[in-house]
Formats: structure tokens, sequence, C-alpha cells
């Protein structure tokens, strides 16, 4: 037997046990809130943590940074209010005129906020299939490319991108790699472990998992000026996670785990089902062994595959919204990673412009009972097609 003092703890328990707190007055196991915008100095007018006002964070959202440093094997993680906010600062900290890489489909957020840059000439842009690195090579420019953008698997056609292998092309050519693996979170994917420069998830997801905060984490295994000037944007943009949601976070991510590993085994449930269904014409979810993305995905998501799918159905676009009003179980709703199922006609909510096929039906599944789950979309299908 291992000597208790060479047992390293598993991250599932330091999870858990939110890093094993204890308040040490009183031997709480549970954080207090923080709520102050302001802290006062000590007697040598020191402040006396690295925070003196509520924009450079708080003991709340540290702990919650802490949390997800340790998730991410990080060396720092940063809490915004909102996945977008993160993804901002990123964007913003990029000097003027700096060349960028992105997927051709990926959040439409994210992608929008991108373009409205390289509309102003803030930024070049240059895109690729997401998962093709073939064409990510094509399109970086050696020693001029700046940040190469991967999100895997993609939202919301879910296509896999080799995050080692896309961080050697971008490093060769001298370019940092921005990771979005909000699809897959760190209890599956840890970018940084596969040499991204920066990782990123909507905390809103899975992370959360209670549909009741709005969050982003980005997280780096060495700062650097890149990651100063983006502490800095968080402070004078004001940011920061309020302390209220760094609480539901931290009560959020207690059981990631169980969570997730529940939502992948509803998923495979669901697409094993659905996957030559007489009213489905495709079924992208990389847990297929069809699916092109498998193989990297079963590497890269420690063979779980997460709990994304999207169903593209055959008929017409008003099929496929009857399919979303029609459900009962599902609820008909943008956001994913909750405990509850989500359905979304996601060219409703992307708008026009952005490239998505117009009878997607994105499907968040929860930690339901997958047969309930699949009655529901069983149900749903038989009425919209009449
Ligand atoms: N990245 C991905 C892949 C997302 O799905 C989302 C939101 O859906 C975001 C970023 C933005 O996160 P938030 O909604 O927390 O601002």
């Amino acid at each position: 037997m291992t000597k208790a003092s060479n047992h390293k703890q598993s991250i599932e328990t330091r999870l858990a046990q939110a890093l094993h707190f204890v308040e040490p007055e009183s031997g709480a196991v549970i954080p207090s809130i923080q709520p102050t915008a302001t802290y006062a100095r000590d007697e040598n007018y020191e402040p006396r943590k690295p925070y003196w006002y509520r924009r450079d964070g708080s003991e709340t959202t540290a702990h919650a940074e802490a949390i997800i440093a340790e998730l991410e094997n990080a060396r720092e993680s940063l809490l915004f209010s909102s996945g977008m906010s993160a993804c901002n600062a990123v964007i913003e900290h990029l000097p003027n005129g700096a060349h960028v890489v992105v997927p051709k489909v990926m959040y439409h957020g994210v992608l929008q906020q991108i373009q409205n840059y390289e509309n102003k000439n803030r930024l070049i842009v240059s895109s690729y299939t997401a998962g093709n690195l073939d064409e990510m090579k094509a399109a970086i420019r050696n020693q001029d490319t700046q940040l190469v953008w991967v999100e895997t698997p993609n939202n919301p056609n879910w296509e896999v991108t080799d995050i080692a292998a896309s961080a050697e092309i971008a490093h060769a050519a001298g370019a940092k790699l921005m990771v979005d693996c909000t699809g897959t979170p760190p209890c599956m994917t840890r970018a940084l472990d596969l040499g991204a420069d920066f990782s990123f998830h909507s905390a809103t997801k899975y992370l959360n998992g209670h549909s009741d905060v709005t969050a982003g984490v980005l997280s780096v295994n060495h700062t650097s000026q890149s990651w100063e000037e983006i502490i800095m944007i968080r402070k004078l943009q004001g940011t920061v996670l309020n302390s209220f949601d760094a609480w539901l976070l931290i009560r959020g991510m207690r059981t990631l785990f169980l969570r997730v590993e529940k939502s992948c085994k509803n998923a495979m449930a669901i697409a094993r089902h659905f996957e030559n269904h007489d009213h489905i014409e495709t079924l992208l979810y990389p847990g297929l062994p069809s699916d092109p993305g498998h193989e990297i995905a079963k590497r890269q998501t420690d063979g779980q595959f997460g709990g994304m799918m999207s169903l593209i159905v055959k008929g017409t676009t008003q099929n496929a919204i009857d399919v979303a009003r029609y459900c009962e179980v599902f609820y008909p709703a943008t956001s994913l990673g909750g405990v509850e199922s989500l359905i979304e006609h996601r060219k409703t909510v992307s708008g026009e412009g952005f490239p998505v096929h117009p009878r997607l039906l994105r499907l968040s599944v929860g930690i339901e009972d997958a047969d309930d789950l699949i009655y529901d979309l069983e149900q749903a299908l038989v009425r919209a097609f009449g």
C-alpha cells in the first residue's frame, strides 16, 4: 500500500471539496460570499491581498479561479463576467493589424466579433474549415500570424480539431494558439496539456452546469506580456466575474465529473438510437465511430465525446422548427452544458448571415433519464412529420 504522504489526490476529490476548503475561523466547509466592492488597506497602508477594488477580483472569484486552474493544470486562470467578455479580451489585446486565423464555422458571437474587428481594419483575418489542418497551415503566414483560434468540437457542427497538431503548426509559424473547448470541459479536455497557449471555456456551460450564471474563463500555463495585457483589459473594462456568480460557479463545479459523465452517456444513447432514423438526414456527433473526428475525439476527450450533438432533419426548415416546438422534455432554448436538456433551431438564433444548415437542430443533452429524452424526440419527430 502506498504511504499516505505519497498519495496524490485526484482532481475529482479536489473539485468535490472545492480544494478541501475550510473556513479558518468557523470551520465552515462552504465558503462565504465576499461581496465587498472595496478593501481597507492594512496599518502600513498596503493592500492586504492582490486586489484592492472589485474590478481587480475578490476572494470568492479567486477561489473559483484556483479551482479551475487546478482542473486545467494551469498556472493561472482568470474569470470574466461571460464567455464573450473573455474572448473579447483576447481579441482586444492583439495589436492593430494583427493577422489571425479562425475557423469558418465557430460560435457565432465570437465570429461576429472577429468580423467586426476585421471590418474596422483592426485585424486581418484568414479562415480554415474546422478540423482541416492543411487549410489551417495554408491560412497561416509564417512569422506574421499572431494568433490561431481553434474551437473544438466546433459549435454547432461538432467537428473535431486536433489540438496538439494545431499547437505544433501554430508554434512553428511563431503564432500563439487559443483553444475554445467549451463543448468538452476540462474534466475531458485539458488544452494546455496539449500545447495551447490560452485555454478558454464559457463557464456558463458545463463548468457551472445549472444555467444560472454567465461566466468565461481563460487559463495559461506560463505568464507573458499578453497575459498581463489581458488582465489589464479585464480590470479596465470591469468584466471580472462578480462574487455571487463565482460562488454559484464553485457550487456547480463540485459535481462537474458526475454531470458530464451522465450527459455523455445520455448523448451516446441518443446518437445510437437516432443514427439511422427515417426523419433524420445526418446526425453530427463525434462519439459515433462513423464521425470523421471520432479517433481524434477519443484521444482528446478522454474517450467520453461530450453531451453536444446536432441533427439535420429531412424535410423542410419548418419541419425542423416543429421538432423543437413539439418537444416536451427538451426545452426549446439556447445555451448548453446544463443539467436540463435543450433543443434549438440554430439558424433562428444565429441569424441569416451565419453559415449553419437551415434544418439543423442543436441538442444539449442533460442528465435526465435517457429513455425519456429518446421518447421525447421520437414523439416530436412523429408530430412534426405528421
Ligand atoms: N464559445 C462557445 C463555443 C460558446 O458556445 C459560447 C456560448 O454559447 C461562447 C463561447 C460564449 O460564451 P457566453 O455565452 O458565456 O458569453
